[in-house]
């Protein structure tokens, strides 16, 4: 079986589910997953991962800080160690940090954010976004070692794998960069990269007094985050990290929710795999509506009380 390395974030000893559908990746590739896994809490996380899908865990110990330069070195030692022929990595902020010096160590290049992942024999294709999401590559690398990283709510999580060897190693604490402090998000909100539902609102959502429609609509779910507009953010309605887009993140959940947003091309680059997609527009020849499963043409502020209460009842139902 083809060994592939994947590195996995862990917040307080659980490892975060953009890595846990990488590891899905990796073993839907067929490949034979050691998971490398750093940090505070790190052993706990190690103990988890078997059960999604991990064969061994290298543990990586003794690191106070986090340094991206130091821990690719690591990564990249393991992988040379196992003779592995991939690594990945989810793109979260940190995965992208770490994965491309990876690959800079190794000699090889990249593939960032795929959104699909084959292995025939040690040879990987992987599908990734063009032209924000108008074209789709499949591509090959013909480096030694296959380094990507892959898109958040592309992949399934494996829920019913085994056990996993763990084993501890010194983690190089020599980094050239350092991350000092990390800041929670306030309110413990969900994040739209790792969101099954992201309920989404731009300029038609008329000012940020309205966002209560939004959020209650996210709030009946239980499981959704709120997306935005760049119209939106820059108007100062909504925090950056919550844009959706070119220039913002790029999502792909199970459930998008474009309420008064019209569908620009940079928009549509942010969100156009996500797996289904509804529009809510007053303007029936909105552009998103093009990309849209399912369309309301209506006045966001009548159609979002009616849909939170609809989900609300479904949800009493059951
Ligand atoms: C280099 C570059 C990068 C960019 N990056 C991004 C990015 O990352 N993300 C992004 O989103 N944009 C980005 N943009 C901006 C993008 O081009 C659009 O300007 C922006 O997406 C428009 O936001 P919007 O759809 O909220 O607003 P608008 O285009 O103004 O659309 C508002 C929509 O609301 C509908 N509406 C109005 N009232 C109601 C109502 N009561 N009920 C229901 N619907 C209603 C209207 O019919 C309209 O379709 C970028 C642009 C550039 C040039």
């Amino acid at each position: 079986m083809t060994t592939i390395v994947v590195f996995v974030e862990q917040n307080s000893g659980q490892p975060v589910r953009a890595s846990l559908e990488c590891i899905g990746a990796a073993r839907a590739a067929g490949g034979s997953v050691v998971a490398v896994v750093t940090g505070a809490g790190a052993e706990n996380a190690a103990a988890a991962l078997g059960k999604s899908g991990a064969g061994k865990v290298v543990c990586l110990t003794g690191a106070t800080q986090h340094s991206p330069d130091a821990l690719a070195r690591d990564c990249a030692g393991v992988v040379q160690e196992l003779g592995a022929k991939a690594f990945l990595a989810a793109a979260t902020a940190t995965g992208k940090d770490v994965a491309p010096r990876v690959a800079a160590l190794l000699d090889v290049t990249i593939l960032s954010d795929v959104t699909t992942l084959a292995n025939a024999g040690g040879a990987f294709n992987a599908t990734r976004a063009w032209l924000g999401g108008k074209a789709l590559a499949n591509l090959g690398s013909s480096g030694a070692v296959f380094v990507a990283t892959t898109r958040p709510n592309a992949f399934a999580a494996l829920e019913n794998g085994g056990t996993a060897e763990v084993v501890k190693k010194n983690a190089s604490t020599d980094g050239k960069a350092v991350v000092t402090a990390i800041e929670a998000k306030k309110g413990g909100k969900l994040d739209v990269k790792e969101a099954p539902v992201v309920v989404s609102g731009g300029r038609g959502m008329k000012g940020p007094e309205n966002w209560n429609l939004i959020e209650d609509l996210a709030a009946a779910f239980g499981n959704a985050a709120t997306g935005a507009s760049r119209a939106v953010v820059d108007s100062g309605w909504r925090p950056h990290g919550e844009q959706v887009g070119q220039t913002g993140k790029t999502v792909a959940p199970q459930l998008y929710i474009a309420v008064g947003i019209s569908g620009a091309i940079q928009h549509l680059a942010g969100m156009r795999t996500s797996k289904v997609i509804v529009a809510i527009n007053k303007d029936a020849e909105a552009p998103i509506f093009k990309v849209a499963d399912y369309g309301i043409v209506g006045d966001a502020m009548e159609v979002l009380p009616a849909l939170t209460k609809a989900v609300k009842d479904l949800k009493a139902q059951k």
